[in-house]
């Protein structure tokens, strides 16, 4: 590290303590922005680091609910305003028991570089509350989302911040925190995205984060002349992002062989096909089952408990030609990623947010495969939540095959905007890099434009 990392970093920790996963976002990115710095020394003086790692607003409430039997529970819930140079705050909510501020606010930092490099005007925000919506009934899902939303209404608006889903947050919740936005404002406006598609939600936004993945990937193998046809994958995750990522695999003629929730992870050495996925999607979205029941249903795969301490995870331990990372923070260890290298992936496209421990990351870049950062390769979603909210504005839904196309056809300048921007900023080939630094620029511009304030 330089020493200007070195000293924003402890400054960073000092200001922030006990929030490892924000200072281990902030430090990936200052790292790469160093590269930045020397050729721009006018970001360095209006403190544009300085300014982005620090939130523009905070909050945080108290979220009190009732559950069927009478009995009264109080949630925490949050949401971080991260950055709004180039557009209102956009990020998504996650309902985990995990949740703290400072995950969140290493979502919403994540955010800021990622919505910059979707090309279109979205500034970046996360937020969430520990409330756990696994074992609730719709009921109480519903009444959590009805108080969470009493708070949340008065700091978000179509032109200031729209929030979206994440871990724990689809449709279903979408739509009761959408419901009681409306009863409150009295008003129908595009305040959330991901809605359902006869209430102004966009086609193929479900799709959009784990298709995007998948995009992502197809373009970094184009780089070496190759394709995913008869490529084998692992993915992990069995959620929104896990679920579309098989899909569009299937569809360019790979093969996904794996899949996992919080217990553990299916091996299915003869690929999930998509009568497997059909299944995975009703257990996971409407039974809300575990993924161990699929090894009880097909019996050519095998379940493996995976305690979440351990040091490593047999899931990332097969022979494979790609990984998708599609679970959460932090899954990818170090001795994962060696396990995924001397299993012979080369391809790692991160359809999670900071799947993969920097040691982790370290290895993929030294050993030079084609690997795929969260805010790059998971663009996708936050991408066609714009093109929802741009829908909303105009009162006007496109065909599916629109959305699609655009979805693809920004992925594709992601990818690029990675690719040159590393190269010119002399690390060729490397999109962590890559990533930052387009991500970084148009934002620091804006700010600089914008004054102090910006
Ligand atoms: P879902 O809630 O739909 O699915 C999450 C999946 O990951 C579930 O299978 C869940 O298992 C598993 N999981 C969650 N936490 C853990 C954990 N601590 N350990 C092991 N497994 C875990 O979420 P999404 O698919 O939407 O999100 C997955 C990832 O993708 C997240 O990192 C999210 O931030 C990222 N992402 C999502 C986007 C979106 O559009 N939804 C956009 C960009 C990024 P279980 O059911 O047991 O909890």
């Amino acid at each position: 590290m330089s020493d200007y990392s070195d000293q924003f970093m402890a400054a960073v920790r000092a200001k922030n303590p006990a929030e490892p996963e924000f200072h281990q976002a902030v430090q990936e990115v200052v790292e790469s922005v160093g590269l930045v710095l020397g050729k721009h020394p006018e970001y360095r003086k209006a403190k544009i680091m300085e300014r982005i790692a620090e939130p523009e607003r905070v909050i945080m409430f108290r979220v009190p609910w009732m559950d069927d039997q009478g009995e009264t529970h109080v949630n925490r819930g949050f949401r971080i305003e991260m950055n709004s140079a180039i557009g209102p705050y956009k990020g998504g909510l996650r309902f985990h028991p995990s949740v703290n501020l400072g995950i969140l606010k290493f979502l919403a930092f994540e955010q800021v570089f990622k919505n910059s490099l979707t090309t279109l005007p979205m500034g970046g925000g996360k937020g969430g509350t520990d409330f756990d919506p696994k074992g609730k009934s719709d009921d109480e899902v519903m009444r959590f989302c009805q108080s969470f939303m009493m708070e949340l209404y008065r700091h978000i608006g179509p032109n200031t911040d729209v929030p979206a889903g994440d871990i724990g947050v689809g449709g279903r919740e979408i739509g009761f925190l959408f419901g009681t936005y409306k009863k409150i404002r009295n008003e129908f406006t595009g305040v959330l995205t991901g809605k359902g598609l006869n209430w102004g939600g966009s086609l193929i936004r479900p799709e959009a984060t784990g298709y995007g993945a998948v995009y992502f990937a197809a373009e970094m193998l184009a780089t070496r002349g190759e394709t995913l046809e008869g490529k084998t994958c692992l993915v992990s995750g069995s959620g929104n992002v896990a679920q579309y990522t098989v899909e569009k695999i299937l569809d360019l003629g790979g093969k996904s062989v794996t899949l996992s929730d919080s217990g553990g992870y299916i091996y299915d050495p003869s690929g999930i096909d998509r009568d497997k996925l059909a299944y995975v999607m009703d257990l996971k979205n409407l039974r809300r089952g575990r993924i161990q029941e699929y090894a009880q249903k097909f019996s050519e795969a095998t379940y493996t408990p995976v305690d979440p301490l351990s040091e490593e995870n047999p899931l990332w331990n097969h022979k494979a030609d790609c990984a998708f990372p599609s679970a959460t923070q932090n899954e990818i260890r170090a001795k994962d990623a060696q396990n995924l290298l001397n299993n012979g992936v080369y391809v790692v496209s991160e359809g999670a947010n900071m799947p993969t421990v920097p040691g982790g990351v370290d290895l993929f870049v030294q050993e030079g495969i084609l690997y795929g950062p969260g805010k790059a390769a998971n663009a996708g979603g936050v991408a066609v939540s714009g093109l929802e909210m741009s829908q909303n504005s105009m009162r006007y839904a496109w065909s599916r095959e629109e959305v699609d196309k655009k979805l693809h056809g920004i992925m594709k300048s992601i990818h690029r905007a990675c690719v040159e921007a590393a190269e010119t900023y002399g690390s060729k080939g490397n999109y962590v890099n890559g990533a930052n630094i387009a991500g970084f620029i148009k934002v620091a511009d804006a700010m600089m434009d914008q004054g102090i304030f910006g």
